[in-house]
């Protein structure tokens, strides 16, 4: 069972900001910010390390598009689009989506803080990387 699939079958109702052939767009049930919205392949897969090259591609293209739309409309200064993959970086519903969060102020209800790690070699990391 998995909730946006019943979403995208409209076995649940939802918002919905955009929708074709291949892709859904709704605003997220909790609006972090005012606007949230859920960009998502109507295929499931679970997140974007198992989805195929073609439907990441899709989302992202109506991603972009959609968050040139919600920043102009909404009067917005910016947006995070945000993907949570697995468990650990915070994904809770395990069919892949792009949040479009619009930012409005510094103090608005989104906190994303990159602090750094220990030291890294850099060298040693991207020969790890290429493998
Ligand atoms: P994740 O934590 O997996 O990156 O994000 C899942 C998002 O789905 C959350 O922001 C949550 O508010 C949203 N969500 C969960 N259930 C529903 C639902 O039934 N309807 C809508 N519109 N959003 C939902
Ligand atoms: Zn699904």
């Amino acid at each position: 069972m998995c909730i946006f699939c019943d979403i995208i079958e409209n076995k649940i109702p939802s918002k919905k900001v955009y929708e074709d052939e291949n892709v859904l767009a709704i605003l997220d049930i909790s609006q972090v910010t005012c606007g949230h919205t859920l960009v998502m392949p109507k295929k499931h897969f679970k997140n974007i390390l198992e989805a195929d090259e073609d439907t990441a591609c899709k989302c992202i293209s109506v991603a972009q598009k959609l968050a040139r739309q919600i920043v102009e409309n909404l009067d917005a200064k910016g947006c995070n689009i945000l993907n949570n993959c697995n468990e650990i970086a915070g994904q809770s519903v395990d069919h892949l989506h792009f949040h479009i969060i619009p930012r409005y102020s510094e103090n608005d209800s989104i906190k994303i803080a990159f602090e750094e790690s220990p030291e890294q070699d850099l060298d040693e990391v991207l020969a790890r990387i290429r493998g």
